[in-house]
């Protein structure tokens, strides 16, 4: 075990932009999540939502105790510098740590975080907690230039792997903060991660198996080459950016990206259907031709499709997804125009 540990430290690291030891848990990414808000707050967190996950955050605030307020943009939008640095100078000292999700799952968008980090820098004693599940192995990470505190992922998104673990960095400033919170929970205890993972051991029996899945994948990945797989989802966002255009263009609806430019995650689409098209119906079409993608999470499940091209998938398989995309809205939009057709077509 202490051999797969040490073989996979190192390109962890390089996936996450980072001198520091990379923390691997039996767990889901919703673990660390916790771990953040449990060890790195002693007065109030700010959580950054613009989705399901930034929600989450402070969710798990609320359930454990831990004071929080909420900055909400709508689903769609990013949380610019501006707007964190506005309600972080509203309240000076009221906070010492703030939330983000960096690519928002839930809606496609893609969050500065070089940029709110920078802001967050400014303020003496407030700590940057980042959720990057969908971006870590999936877009270019760098934990130390950035200066984040904490950043952690899950197995089963970006890095494609089995569902079962969760991985995390975190700074120097970061361990200290723990150290001085005795309630940082035990499970998810940071201080205890730091000490095992320098170790190359484990803070409790480890799931081995999956080890051995990321001692593999980590393989495929550097067989690639990071570059060229961050490279890869760009030009699948690019892609399924484009055909949305397409579509609006051929059907004369409003098909469009949730996400403005600038702000879209290479990793997940999040594309906005015009009114009367039903995100579940096409999420149904597509399973019976065997193709998996999501509707809309949480108030947007009707609103929007999400079309993921992350991990493993490959140009030749988005191109499938979208074409088949193409024939289930068409037949949708056809059968809602005959519907109203034979609703109040006597006229
Ligand atoms: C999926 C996801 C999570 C939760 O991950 P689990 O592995 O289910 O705990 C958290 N954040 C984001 C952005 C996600 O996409």
């Amino acid at each position: 075990m202490r051999d797969v540990l040490a073989s996979v430290d190192q390109p962890l690291r390089l996936v996450f932009g980072a001198d520091r030891p990379v923390y691997i848990s039996t767990s889901s990414a919703t673990g660390f999540m916790e771990a953040a808000i449990r060890n790195l707050s002693r007065r109030r967190t700010l959580c950054l939502v613009g989705g399901a996950f930034g929600a989450r955050f402070h969710a798990i605030a609320e359930r454990c105790g831990v004071p929080a307020d909420r900055l909400d943009v709508d689903w769609g939008d990013p949380h610019t510098p501006n707007l964190l640095r506005d309600a972080l100078n509203e309240a000076p000292g009221r906070y010492d740590l703030v939330t983000v999700v960096h690519s928002e799952t839930s809606t496609g968008v893609l969050n500065p975080v070089p940029q709110l980090s920078e802001v967050v820098a400014g303020f003496e004693d407030v700590l940057l907690a980042v959720d990057g599940v969908t971006s870590v192995g999936g877009t270019k990470i760098e934990f130390e230039a950035w200066g984040v505190d904490f950043l952690l992922t899950g197995s089963q998104k970006a890095l494609a792997l089995p569902p079962g673990l969760a991985f995390a960095v975190a700074s120097e400033r970061a361990l200290a903060r723990a150290r001085s919170i005795p309630s940082r929970s035990f499970y998810f205890d940071l201080v205890e991660f730091d000490r095992r993972a320098r170790e190359f051991s484990t803070t409790n029996t480890p799931a081995v198996s999956l080890f051995y899945a990321l001692q593999c994948q980590l393989e495929r990945m550097f067989a690639e080459g990071l570059e060229e797989r961050f490279a890869r989802h760009e030009r699948m966002a690019r892609r399924t950016a484009g055909w949305t255009a397409e579509l609006a263009a051929s059907t004369g609806a409003s098909f469009d990206v949730l996400a403005p430019e600038g702000y879209r995650s290479p990793t997940v689409t999040a594309v906005s259907l015009p009114e009367g098209v039903s995100g579940t119906a096409i999420v149904a079409g597509l399973a019976e031709k065997g193709i998996t993608i999501a509707p809309g999470y949480g108030k947007l499940k009707e609103a929007v499709i999400r079309i993921g091209h992350m991990g493993d998938h490959t140009e030749a398989e988005l191109e499938v997804v979208l074409e088949s995309t193409t024939a289930v809205v068409e037949a949708t939009m056809h059968s809602t125009v005959a519907n109203v057709a034979s609703d109040g077509g006597a006229e």
